[in-house]
């Protein structure tokens, strides 16, 4: 992918762990490289198709600025997901924030954390069956689209389906949506549960009625286990309101793990 590299922008500000370096301050040096599709700016040699580098330096001293960070850890990765959220061309970011003066009390030329970041693909299912379902669903969406680390690029259109899991209860409405976002998987699914949280789930039976269900099916190709979080989530194969709306809006979308498209995964379900 194209490159626009920024190398040693000298900020002075006043992060860092100990109050004299608070009060005092003292200069930083910032590196970062901007990953974008920069094609249509150099085809044109318009300024508006690309990043203006200049904008981002300036946004990274008012952000230095703004804020005071006791880590550079904490500071980096401010500043890596602001530029990503503030300019909307940039796909992936590397960034570098050196501290020259380190009061460690030897010498050393310079300390630094560096940090890659970058917007993953995301794939969601949603389900409903309490109450005005279509607007659950879609109340969900606009919690998801007024995140400012995430961008939900495609929704699919909402299905009736049977209930499934032996719980006697009302038809669901779901649907499925794709969004592009900068939280991390276990961020996302924290996220997710707060909107179910907000829209007043009740949690009782397993399985059981809802107003809101949101689950996360994929997340890049990524392959996850943890005691919280399964991804791909392990029931997409044998659920047809999953893959039925998926197939909607991404039917070539390959599963880490079988090797197989949505669009497959649905045709073996219905031959099965
Ligand atoms: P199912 O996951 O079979 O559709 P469910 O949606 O009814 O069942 P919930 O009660 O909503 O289950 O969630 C139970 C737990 O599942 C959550 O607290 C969460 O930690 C965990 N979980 C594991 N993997 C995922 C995932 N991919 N998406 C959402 N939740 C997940
Ligand atoms: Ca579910
Ligand atoms: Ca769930």
């Amino acid at each position: 992918m194209d490159q626009i590299r920024i190398v040693n922008l000298e900020v002075f500000s006043h992060h860092g762990v100990f109050k004299e370096e608070n009060v005092l301050g003292q200069k930083f040096l910032v590196s970062v490289t901007l990953y974008a599709d920069l094609s249509a700016a150099s085809g044109t040699d318009d300024l508006a198709k690309s990043v203006n580098y200049g904008e981002v330096c300036h946004f990274i001293k008012s952000e230095m600025e703004k804020y005071t960070f006791k880590l550079i850890e904490a500071l980096t990765e401010h500043l890596a997901r602001k530029i990503l959220v503030n300019f909307p061309i940039i796909e992936k970011i590397q960034l570098e924030v050196k501290k020259p003066w380190a009061p460690i009390l030897l010498p050393l030329e310079t300390v630094s954390v560096a940090m890659e970041r970058e917007w993953h693909l995301v794939y969601l299912s949603l389900g409903s069956n309490i109450g005005d379902k279509e607007n659950n669903l879609n109340s969900a969406i606009e919690l998801i689209k007024a995140d400012d680390m995430c961008r939900v690029t495609k929704v699919s259109p909402f299905i009736i389906t049977a209930p499934v899991g032996g719980v006697e209860q009302d038809d669901f409405l779901n649907g499925a949506l794709e969004l592009k976002t900068i939280r991390t998987p276990a961020e996302l699914l924290v996220f997710i549960q707060t909107i179910e949280n907000k829209l007043k789930r009740v949690r009782t039976v397993h399985w059981g009625p809802r107003t809101i269900d949101l689950d996360m099916l994929y997340y890049d190709n990524e392959v996850i286990r943890t005691d919280t979080l399964t991804i791909p989530h392990p029931e997409i194969k044998n659920r047809e309101f999953v893959l039925k709306p998926m197939c909607e809006i991404a039917p070539n979308l390959v599963h880490p793990i079988y090797g197989k498209t949505v669009y497959q995964l649905y045709q073996d379900f219905l031959t099965e």
